[in-house]
């Protein structure tokens, strides 16, 4: 399989030849876009920890900064075993098309430390936290780079790294760490702000098409952070969501689930695997999911699930993109000749790394903005980036994959030219 990172690089190949009309000069234009197929630095470290067992135990870290053209360096870090270089360097290129697409005014990064949480406690999760923060202080801050949470972090950890950056720094500067607790400076509606975005888009997408939503089927694969708040947001606004998976497997209803319940379940037995033998609830496998006949299929977990080996069976009218990631280049093309339309993930997930930015504003302003001014300014945000792709893609005939590449990338190659780029 073409690696993560390949499959992005093929992205900016197939936009440059679509880009490379707006340019006179075309000698710089391509240094420019070789310049923007590497990111600018790879920080790698081991980490070492005692476990509550006092044993030492290492474990791989890593920083990628992408680009800084348009601003600091600004992106979540990751606890899984998947992470690696090349997932880092492919998720710090996401994150500046997501950032210059939002119209927010940050380059992207991407961090992670390759570990399986469940098998760690809270302590040593929280040693490794600091570690973490002490190893990478000298290349993050608020004026350079900005991590966030991603998969399997969350605001308690970033309150562990806060600290330890501020000890080791020698000084207080909350806007180095978005989506923390709000206690620590973090934003009212930064936890929600991913999947509220990400309904928003679905929305917006379905006035434009007419699809009435009490009539459309969603199926969501992964029930973290956006998962959950992906779900319930797209319930409340009246769509029919009918199945959706944890990694033990999915939970399917016709009729339609109700997320927060299932929310209330997962506390009580851990797993939808163990829900659905407790509660009676239909269990399909994690592959089942993203093959049921729905008219909307999210896949809000990893990324390249939807691949070469399943594209040709994914039956859903249209893929609207939670995770970072989850289409390879390969199954997109399967899916684009079977007529899906697929709505990408430097648009439907950028409400995350907006709020994040309303928290970094707040923090450098030293205010604190209320729950409504925080949605109010979400909503503009993303609509305005929905409606961008969504005019160009009919304009052109784009994707609107290419749509949305085409004005993120766009945006970074000006403000290097901007910069006084030489060739
Ligand atoms: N991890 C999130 C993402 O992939 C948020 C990043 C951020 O807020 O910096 O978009």
């Amino acid at each position: 399989m073409t690696s993560f990172f390949n499959n992005v690089l093929r992205q900016i190949d197939e936009i440059s030849i679509l880009l490379e009309n707006e340019y006179i000069d075309k000698k710089t234009f391509k240094k420019i876009i070789s310049e923007i197929k590497k990111p600018q630095r790879i920080i790698k470290k081991t980490l070492t920890i005692t476990s509550d067992n006092g044993k030492k135990i290492s474990f791989q870290s890593f920083r990628a900064q992408h680009n800084n053209a348009l601003g600091p360096f600004k992106g979540g870090i990751r606890f899984h075993l998947n992470v690696n270089e090349d997932e880092v360097k492919a998720l710090s290129t996401l994150m500046s098309f997501k950032c210059s697409l939002a119209g927010i005014p940050y380059g992207g990064s991407k961090g992670g430390i390759k570990v399986d949480v469940s098998r760690f406690s809270q302590k040593e999760l929280k040693k490794l936290s600091k570690a973490y923060a002490k190893s990478f202080s000298k290349y993050i801050g608020e004026r350079i780079d900005v991590p966030a949470p991603d998969i399997n972090t969350n605001a308690q950890i970033m309150a562990w790294m806060l600290e330890e950056y501020e000890k080791s720094v020698g000084y207080k500067s909350p806007a180095t760490f978005t989506g923390k607790p709000i206690e620590l400076g973090g934003s009212l509606g930064r936890n929600e702000a991913t999947g509220r975005c990400g309904v928003f888009v679905l929305k917006e997408f379905a006035k434009k098409e007419r699809l009435v939503p009490s009539k459309t089927k969603i199926a969501v694969q992964g029930f973290g952070n956006v998962g959950f708040w992906f779900s319930k947001f797209a319930k409340d606004s009246g769509f029919k969501v009918i199945a959706i998976s944890d990694s033990s497997g999915a939970i399917l209803n016709e009729k339609g689930l109700d997320p927060e319940k299932l929310n209330d379940y997962k506390r009580e037995f851990g797993s939808f695997k163990e829900i659905a033998e407790n509660k009676g609830f239909k269990f399909i496998s994690n592959e089942d999911i993203l093959e049921l006949p729905v008219d909307i299929l999210v896949p809000a977990a990893l990324e390249a699930v939807i691949n070469k080996d399943n594209a040709e069976k994914i039956k859903a009218k249209v893929i609207l993109e939670m995770a970072n990631g989850p289409t390879t280049f390969e199954a997109e093309e399967t899916l684009l000749k079977n007529k899906k339309e697929i709505l990408p993930d430097i648009l439907c997930n950028s409400g995350g790394v907006t709020a994040s930015y309303f928290e970094w504003a707040q923090n450098l302003q030293g205010i604190s903005w209320s729950e409504k001014k925080v949605n109010e300014e979400l909503k503009k945000y993303i609509v305005n980036a929905f409606n961008s792709v969504y005019s160009l893609a009919k304009k052109k005939k784009f994707t609107f994959r290419v749509a949305a590449n085409y004005l993120s990338l766009k945006r970074i190659v000006d403000a290097i030219i901007l910069r006084g780029f030489e060739s």
